[in-house]
């Protein structure tokens, strides 16, 4: 029976695998579609300074509609985009987007915020990253300290030599760096201490559970009186609740980013919703 049970145990998993390859396979043959059909788009969530209540920011996250599939999450395809390659072209339209979506909002009388990009490991670990970047700010006549490139921990941790040379390439370009869903990762403290950036987003894992986990709130603590001791920055991500706010804003962090606020909005929403807290 041990023997039975093994072998379709067996067989099960291998029917979900064939399933699951199929569906990646699929996937990554229609987004190479996808850029060209226009189902890419950018959405754009606001980041709220804790002091004035002011947008000072967003971060542009990238929304994927396929005709016949619908709505795919990021999570899924940005791994399947990371394995075929393609997100370096992707990367590429993502910086260039919304570069010229900041420039935009600027030009229609929007005050400037920082736009925060999420970064790959693929784009990070390219040679030409930095000129890259700088080509597409010149190309959209942007100040280069409007843009910041959200990396994860991982990211940096994998290579940290070759991660602080790209780091101060950029730093050196006047672009800002974050550190994406800081503590998931792997961070060595000393390390942390020679990259060049600006500002940790502390995960929404941390963020969620604030008001009854002693735990997360002792994390959290940590985290901004870490932060604050090498100059950092520090951006809760996932803030959903007035008790999550409260919190945060006792201990002292920065900036703040989720649902309490807004949920990532399309870009023709993004110029109103800045202008009616700006008031
Ligand atoms: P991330 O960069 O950590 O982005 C934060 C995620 O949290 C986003 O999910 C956002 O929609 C979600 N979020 C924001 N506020 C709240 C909240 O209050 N509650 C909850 N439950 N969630 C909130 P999303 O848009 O599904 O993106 C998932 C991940 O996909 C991102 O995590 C990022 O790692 C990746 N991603 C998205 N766009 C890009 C891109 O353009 N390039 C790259 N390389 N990765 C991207
Ligand atoms: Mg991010
Ligand atoms: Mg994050
Ligand atoms: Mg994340």
């Amino acid at each position: 029976r041990a023997k039975q049970d093994g072998r379709n145990t067996y067989r099960f998993f291998t029917a979900e695998m064939q399933a699951e390859s199929a569906r990646i396979l699929l996937l990554e043959n229609a987004l190479r579609r996808a850029l060209e059909r226009d189902q890419l788009k950018l959405h754009y969530q606001p980041q709220i300074c804790m002091t004035s209540g002011r947008v000072i920011g967003t971060e542009a996250l990238l929304r994927w509609h396929h005709p016949d599939l619908g709505a795919i999450s990021p999570a899924e395809f940005i791994p399947i985009a990371e394995a075929s390659g393609l997100i370096l072209q992707i990367g590429e339209w993502v910086l260039r987007t919304a570069c010229l979506q900041l420039k935009d909002w600027m030009t229609q009388g929007l005050p400037p915020i920082i736009m925060a990009v999420n970064l790959s490991s693929v784009q990070f670990r390219r040679a030409d990253l930095p000129s890259l970047v700088s080509r597409i700010l010149d190309e959209c006549q942007l100040a280069p300290a409007l843009l910041e490139l959200e990396l994860t921990e991982g990211v940096a941790m994998n290579d940290p030599l070759g991660a602080i040379a790209v780091m101060n390439d950029l730093h050196d370009r006047g672009i800002r760096m974050s550190i994406d869903d800081f503590g998931t990762g792997y961070s060595s403290l000393s390390y942390l201490k020679k990259f060049r950036v600006y500002k940790l987003k502390i995960d929404q894992q941390f963020v969620r559970d604030l008001s009854d986990d002693p735990e997360d709130r002792a994390i959290v603590s940590a985290i901004i009186s870490m932060a604050k001791s090498l100059g950092l920055q520090t951006i809760a991500e996932g803030v959903e609740t007035q008790g999550q706010l409260d919190f945060l804003r006792e201990q002292g962090c920065n900036e703040v980013q989720g649902y309490l606020f807004a949920k990532p909005m399309p870009a023709e929403e993004f110029g109103p919703f800045v202008q009616a807290r700006t008031r």
